[in-house]
């Protein structure tokens, strides 16, 4: 059995950002500081962790510079002698803490940003709004407010707002009713005629091999049949043994 080695630790829901795809305006419900597991608590879960095989920490929020005092925490982990302290940080308040982090035994900042533009921050949103305009209809509301489908019309969102040549799908369709599957593919479609490669990785291979133009199906792991997703999806030994009775040839 493979061994988790690296450890996401996040020190607080509280973030001074509300990036669109992530806070409302308006903020969310902070969980009270009380219920929030102290610095002491926090080293003593990732001594356990280390003692389970992990060796590596990734600090993270919200903003993990918003909540007070993270320096201690970086120096309690550092402590426990990691291979790796690192830090994913909006970068707001980097200036004023680098160094002391630095002292304090972190080894790695990733500072992440959308894009130093506000301008082509706007553009990029409001292309996305056009692309998935129930994004756009739902603004302002929390992501867990949303349906499942909904989410992962937002997890596709969020992702092409890095303007990337490739989307990488788990299970879209996963949980999802057979409505909202459809109407999901249907994105997933639209994403990839608007020029962005997409690889899916997928157990609905009916609807998945409708809209692909390339179809691996696995079996254990394996390459059993590669072609065009609707020659696969019609090819007699891929009906016979992974897609059954189910195939409604369009
Ligand atoms: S900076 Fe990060 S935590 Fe803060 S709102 Fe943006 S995505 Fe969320």
């Amino acid at each position: 059995m493979r061994s988790a080695k690296v450890l996401r630790i996040s020190v607080t829901d509280r973030c001074d950002l509300r990036c669109i795809y992530c806070m409302p305006e308006a903020g969310v419900p902070l969980v009270p500081m009380a219920d929030m597991l102290s610095y002491e608590e926090v080293a003593a879960v990732a001594r356990a962790a280390m003692a389970a095989g992990v060796r590596r920490f990734r600090l993270t929020g919200g903003e993990p510079l918003a909540r007070r005092g993270l320096v201690s925490l970086v120096s309690l982990l550092a402590g426990l002698g990691p291979d790796d302290l690192a830090l994913t940080t909006n970068g707001l308040h980097l200036a004023g803490f680098a160094a002391d982090l630095k002292a304090a035994g972190l080894t790695r900042v990733t500072v992440s940003l959308d894009t130093l533009r506000p301008d082509r921050f706007e553009a990029r949103r409001d292309e996305l709004f056009e692309l998935f305009p129930v994004l756009e209809s739902r603004r302002g509301h929390r992501a867990d407010s949303l349906s499942g489908g909904q989410r992962q019309i937002l997890a596709m969102g969020r992702a092409l707002m890095m303007e990337p040549m490739l989307l990488l799908l788990d299970e879209p369709s996963a949980g999802l009713s057979p409505a909202m599957q459809d109407e999901v593919f249907a994105m997933i479609a639209a994403i990839n005629e608007a020029g962005v490669s997409v690889l899916i990785v997928e157990q609905n291979a009916h609807k998945a091999l409708r809209i692909c133009h390339r179809g691996y199906v696995l079996d254990a792991g394996v390459d059993a049949y590669t072609g065009p997703g609707t020659e696969l999806l019609h090819d007699p030994k891929v009906v016979e043994l992974y897609l059954g009775s189910l195939v409604r040839p369009r």
